[in-house]
């Protein structure tokens, strides 16, 4: 159980980042939610959540992709509930482009959003883990984290530089009964993945069926997406006492993807 424990989760307004908010609140953590979106429909989610797992669940919309936005949030945080317990750095954009014409600011945001936030979010909480003794980075990383595909090149990079900054940390955490670790999905059918279809038929010059059974699907050996639920579930696990001993592990669920 994750009683009086809280849990910040970037980009938990949609996809994967909601799973896992929601699967922390049903271990009893108190909930910061971060991400974009309407902001009725982030107040019904934030009043959902409490109501079911009577945990209390604020909101926070800092745009991480702004260092300063980030500080506010932390100190927010650390204001209401004392520390975070509990960081996971899920939030993430994706642009697919060949790289000759991948857009500078495509490639700025991706690395922003999906890399230097999460040194900005580990930096300013990881003090008040360290006071307390206790604390769980969770780094939303990839599959590709550990391998590439074509056309992807600013969110390859910077999942691959996720990998490295949960290593790092892990090492420098690991006396302060701190746990820093990577979960690297294969592909999950959020509007993440539905978004990039049509650019990834354009850039291969194929059909959305095609995407999806030959490019997304073909280099999963299950032939099934990874749901948000089993993800949610594993980030869970790494958030209890019991995986204390999980550390600067970079963990695929993939469905074999990364087993070629
Ligand atoms: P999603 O698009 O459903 O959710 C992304 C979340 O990030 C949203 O809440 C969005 O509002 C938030 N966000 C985006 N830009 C932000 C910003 N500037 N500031 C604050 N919040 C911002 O995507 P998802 O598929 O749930 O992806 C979540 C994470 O999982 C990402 O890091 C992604 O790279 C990773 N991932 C996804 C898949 C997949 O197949 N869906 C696979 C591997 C890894």
């Amino acid at each position: 159980m994750l009683k009086n424990r809280t849990a910040l989760v970037t980009g938990s307004t949609s996809g994967i980042g909601l799973g896992i908010a929601e699967a922390l609140a049903r271990q009893g953590a108190n909930i910061i939610l971060n991400g974009l979106g309407p902001a009725d429909e982030i107040e019904e989610l934030r009043k959902r959540i409490s109501q079911e797992w009577g945990v209390a669940v604020r909101y926070n919309g800092a745009d991480i992709a702004k260092p300063n936005a980030i500080e506010a949030m932390i100190d927010k945080a650390v204001a209401e509930f004392g520390v975070v317990d509990i960081l996971v750095n899920n939030a993430g954009i994706q642009h697919v482009a060949p790289i000759e014409e991948f857009p500078v600011e495509k490639w700025d945001a991706i690395i922003a959003i999906n890399l230097s936030a999460s040194f900005h979010t580990i930096r300013l909480a990881l003090p008040g883990m360290k006071r307390r003794r206790w604390g769980r980075v969770i780094n939303i990383a990839s599959a590709h984290a550990l391998v590439a595909s074509p056309f992807k090149s600013a969110y390859v990079a910077a999942k691959h530089g996720i990998a490295g900054l949960t290593k790092t940390v892990a090492l420098e955490a690991a006396e302060s009964g701190i746990t820093v670790n990577a979960i690297c999905p294969g592909y999950v059918l959020t509007p993440l993945v539905e978004k990039q279809i049509p650019d990834t038929a354009k850039a291969r010059g194929i059909t959305i069926e095609q995407v999806v059974n030959d490019v997304l699907l073909a280099a999963q050996p299950t032939k099934q997406f990874v749901t948000v639920a089993q993800v949610a579930s594993l980030a869970a696990y790494l958030a209890s006492d019991e995986a204390a001993s999980i550390t600067g592990a970079i963990l695929p669920i993939d469905g074999g993807w990364t087993a070629h």
